[in-house]
């Protein structure tokens, strides 16, 4: 049998840390050329590359790979701050973003600002130089107009990030709208079966030479070949999934908007008209992370929902083959504890419309 009947259906893990070479000279040249070069794996390897390969396509840019969603995000950020200049954040991001822009800028003479999203083109300064984007957001699910705010990021040449965690990019594609970087926590639908974190940022391929070769390499936040591998495998059945997922997701949030004891379902284009333009313009489909709003809000009657479903299971996080709930009331301060995160996965709907109803006949 030759070689190439002995052909792996899935790639190798190059589980390595570095790889050598047989002359001083093709030494010599690969250390010439760090950025392509199999030199080290905190720069590249073999499966880390197939993976970057693959994400830079779907978004149409290139892709650095990142231990976890926030290595891509903090480096993403650390990479355009610059002490004396102005970084603006939209309102409501996830909480670790937020806390970089509230707490942790500042620190570096960074003149960071958090807005909501109805403001944030009127926040943008002469001397802004980030413009930084949720859309939809995780928690209400509230769009922005993406174009709108990178013409007017672009004028004062503020670089656009997006985290696209909820959408992917087979839902929408922030690039074509303007974003100069893409976010992603691969943790989520890229990985899809909730047994590895990692990170992506996109961006068009003249910026990925500054930063590999800068913050990338030096911050060092990178992804290990297996959480690569474990990606790739994600990656082979992300389509299948998100269909399912949308199918599911639509189905349950019409049995919720019609239950009597529900206030109301926040998802991307639910809030008004104007939001439903924007999903119909900006995104091609719903993921399966949606938040509801009860009408009794006491603390101890979302403990007892929360403890009678059998299918959504109590956790942080979303995007993975199981169902999952995470109450708001779990903080203690009050604000929206008539509230539940809910993140749709395989289960068939009838199964998780049957373990809501349940729950709802508690409140
Ligand atoms: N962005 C969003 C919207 C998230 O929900 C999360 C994590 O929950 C992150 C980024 C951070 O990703 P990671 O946990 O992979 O660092």
């Amino acid at each position: 049998m030759s070689e190439e009947d002995n052909d792996p259906i899935t790639p190798a893990i190059f589980q390595t840390s570095n790889f050598r070479f047989k002359s001083f000279e093709s030494f010599r040249s690969a250390m010439a050329d760090e950025e392509h070069a199999l030199i080290y794996s905190r720069g590249n390897n073999p499966t880390l590359n197939m993976l970057s390969d693959k994400l830079g396509a779907l978004d149409g840019g290139r892709a650095l790979l990142f231990s976890s969603g926030m290595g891509a995000i903090s480096t993403a950020i650390l990479s355009i701050a610059k002490a004396g200049k102005h970084a603006l954040c939209i309102e409501g991001a996830y909480s670790w973003t937020d806390k970089i822009f509230r707490d942790l800028l500042p620190h570096y003479g960074v003149i960071s600002e958090v807005v909501p999203a109805s403001k944030i083109i009127d926040c943008i300064r002469k001397d802004t130089c980030i413009v930084y984007l949720e859309s939809p957001l995780t928690k209400t699910f509230e769009l922005i107009d993406i174009r709108a705010v990178a013409d007017a990021a672009h004028q004062v040449g503020a670089v656009v990030m997006l985290d696209n965690s909820y959408s992917t990019p087979l839902l929408q594609r922030p690039m074509e709208m303007g974003v100069d970087f893409v976010l992603y926590s691969a943790t989520k639908y890229i990985g899809g079966h909730s047994d590895a974190i990692g990170g992506v940022l996109v961006c068009q391929s003249e910026k990925y030479s500054h930063l590999f070769n800068n913050e990338y390499l030096a911050f060092g936040s990178v992804m290990s070949p297996f959480n690569a591998w474990l990606f790739l495998r994600g990656l082979r059945t992300l389509p299948i999934r998100l269909e399912r997922v949308g199918e599911s997701t639509a189905k349950v949030i019409k049995y919720l908007k019609k239950h009597p004891k529900v206030e109301k379902v926040l998802y991307p284009g639910s809030i008004s008209k104007e939001q439903e333009k924007l999903f119909k313009d900006q995104m091609s489909g719903l993921s399966g992370l949606f938040s509801v709003v009860f009408c009794n809000k006491s603390p101890q009657a979302m403990a007892t929902f929360c403890n009678t479903l059998q299918h959504f299971q109590m956790a942080v996080s979303w995007g993975g083959y199981e169902s999952l709930l995470l109450p708001y009331a779990l903080w203690r301060d009050g604000e929206n504890s008539g509230m539940v995160r809910l993140s749709i996965g395989l289960e068939s709907s009838e199964t998780l419309i049957d373990d809501l109803d349940k729950a709802l006949a508690t409140l």
